[in-house]
């Protein structure tokens, strides 16, 4: 047995094989938030087998029978086909972008159409042609690649409510349905709000174990601290005019773009700088880019 431990420890997929199961399994893992933590982990078989490391060998056995050299096959990505499933074969492929390109977090390729685009051009495309998307962009993608929508939901789903449903241990979950069954069994800390653990989660977007299991922050009774904006003050183009009731608990505010139209935007995303304008700096950015490739092209 001992041997064949030996041979698979210098086989090109074991370091592969061993950096899933830290994300699946680890909660240390940096990246396991966005795997196991969220149910993504390794599909029973074949790959999942621990007995006699079955599992390694035909992982390293499927590695092998994928094409290409190993020296180009440790470049590529193990991407999986659906984005809410779990590691097995047949949700499995090496995927040809390089590692590097990948890590580029910003040029996700999407499905769109037919076609394999990057997010940002689908979005900039949307926004082009009136459809404006019903979140930011980042907010889009952090939808799709970390909390595993479709495209079409992520793009267009307006921002979450109470009852919205979240990838857990593999599963479409109401969020209020996780959080009384982790009550019920007393696993959520003493003095742990439902209100809080969803501000965690939805709003700070918290990594979900951190969401349910930390210890809440009893000093001021909230965690959020307040903040104090005063009318008049200014994020990018927009002016604050006045403080709105809040939806699903996001501080809301009225203000006034200086092209003259009037935004309501979401507190956080104003301070994040996410949201600078009514949509206005956008458009004109993508104009300004649209003629200036227009000149370099000489038409
Ligand atoms: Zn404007």
């Amino acid at each position: 047995m001992s041997n064949i431990t030996h041979g698979l420890r210098s086989h090109p997929a074991y370091k592969r094989y061993q950096h899933i199961l830290g994300r699946c399994y680890n909660p240390n893992d940096k990246a396991y938030h966005n795997y196991g933590g969220r149910g993504i982990v390794i599909e029973h078989a074949p790959w999942g087998v621990v007995e006699g490391h079955a599992g390694l060998i035909a992982f390293c056995k499927w590695w092998d029978a994928q094409p290409g050299t190993d020296e180009d096959k440790c470049r590529l990505m193990i991407e999986r086909d659906d984005n809410n499933r779990g590691y097995s074969p047949d949700n499995c492929h090496l995927d040809t972008r390089t590692v590097q390109n990948r890590n580029q977090r910003r040029n996700i390729r999407v499905r769109y159409k037919g076609q394999s685009r990057l997010l940002t051009e689908v979005y900039d495309d949307l926004v082009l042609r009136g459809r404006d998307p019903a979140v930011s962009c980042q907010a889009a993608r952090h939808r799709y690649q970390q909390l595993g929508w479709s495209l079409r939901d992520a793009l267009f789903t307006p921002p979450l409510t109470r009852d919205s449903r979240i990838m857990y241990h593999g599963k479409l979950k109401k969020f209020q349905d996780i959080y009384d069954d982790l009550k019920t069994h007393g696993k959520i800390p003493d003095g742990l709000r439902y209100k809080v653990a969803y501000q965690r989660y939805f709003m700070q977007e918290w990594p979900i174990r951190d969401a349910f299991f930390k210890e809440p922050d009893r000093r001021n009774g909230s965690e959020a601290r307040r903040i104090t904006i005063k009318d008049g003050e200014r994020f990018g183009r927009l002016v604050i005019i006045q403080e709105l009731d809040k939806v699903d608990g996001r501080r809301m505010f009225m203000c006034i773009c200086d092209c003259g139209k009037s935004k309501i935007a979401q507190l956080k995303l104003l301070r994040d700088g996410r949201v600078k304008s009514c949509g206005c700096l956008h458009k004109d950015m993508l104009r300004e880019r649209h003629a200036k490739a227009r000149l370099e092209r000489g038409v």
